[in-house]
């Protein structure tokens, strides 16, 4: 026989797994850190990065979808090589530089969900830039991997010289305290949140209805169903255009491959599957490149159609 055998290839390997083991013993003290979460692209004249806040590893049961079963939810996980029984959110927020403004959209977690996620201003730096940089901030919507990052958990100011835009139906919404009083569980929790970010700062809080374009380059669109004022935005320049989904579209190996499933974070399941649908069927019919909050790292790429769904195919890495 020549060659190696199976077996032989697989001894080779556990021996140069075993050999690689020798120096990372000698390391395991220091925790080894992962490279910058930071992607750079380019729109037409403006400049892009991806900025990556980490991943909360949310352990689930068979209630995260209201019209389909543990199971199912599992059997797709298993597709993406994913273990059971947890839903892995990447979060990454998106950094627009239209050259005259620095523009970021929604603002990570702040470290305040999961001690796997909180880096968005460590990765800032890594771009080259301080939170005072930061000109403006677009909020989608009043979930808190949205808007902790306004502030630190000690409640200061995270960045100084920034204008934060929202949606008007979102803060109307969020801000009602009829609202708040009929509210339960972790929906409560949003709201008491809602106000810790922004009840000092509401004079200086400005706010869009969705559809307006809010800053020069970028119009917001009213993508319901999520929260009551959940809003995504397309950013145009020259003839190059993204699509930012925002939460319409949370993980692509669930909710691109099954557009009709309603989670429970989706405050209005049906209404959600419309906007969900609707914008999904856009970009696969525009072929426009769109990004999301809650799509893999750096979470920019194309939507193809595919069955009774749709299939994420991510942007190839590439330098400026
Ligand atoms: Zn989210």
């Amino acid at each position: 026989m020549t060659g190696p055998t199976r077996r032989s290839v697989l001894t080779g390997v556990a021996s140069a797994a075993g050999a690689l083991a020798l120096p990372r013993a000698g390391l395991a003290a220091a925790p080894q850190a992962q490279g910058p979460g930071v992607y750079r692209y380019r729109l037409g004249a403006f400049e892009l990065t991806a900025l990556y806040d980490g991943t909360w590893f949310l352990p689930i049961d068979g209630t995260l979808i209201r019209n389909a079963s543990g199971a199912a939810v599992n059997k797709e996980l298993a597709t993406n090589f994913q273990p059971p029984n947890i839903l892995p959110i990447t979060i990454t927020a998106l950094l627009v530089n239209t050259g005259k403004q620095r523009v970021l959209i929604d603002t990570g977690s702040a470290g305040q969900l999961a001690d796997t996620a909180g880096y968005l201003n460590a990765n800032l730096a890594a771009a080259g830039l301080t939170p005072a940089d930061i000109d403006i901030i677009l909020i989608s919507h009043f979930h808190p991997d949205h808007i902790d990052g306004i502030r630190t958990k000690d409640g200061n100011k995270v960045f100084p010289n920034a204008q934060i835009l929202v949606p008007e139906p979102e803060w109307t919404f969020w801000m009602d305290d009829a609202n708040q009083s009929r509210a339960k569980g972790s929906v409560l929790r949003y709201f008491r949140n809602a106000r810790r970010i922004f009840a000092d700062i509401a004079k200086d809080v400005q706010r869009f209805r969705p559809g307006a374009e809010v800053v020069p380059g970028i119009v917001s669109l009213p993508a319901y169903g999520h929260t009551p004022g959940h809003t995504a935005f397309a950013v145009h320049s020259g003839r190059e255009s993204i699509l930012v989904m925002s939460d319409t579209v949370r993980n692509p190996e669930l909710f691109a491959r099954h557009p009709d499933w309603q989670p429970i974070f989706d405050m209005d399941g049906a209404l959600a599957v419309r906007t969900r649908r609707r914008m999904l069927d856009r970009a696969a019919a525009d072929r426009m490149l769109v990004e999301a909050y809650h799509f893999p790292f750096p979470a920019v790429g194309h939507m193809v159609r595919r069955g009774a769904g749709y299939e994420l195919v991510p942007s190839m890495w590439r330098p400026l």
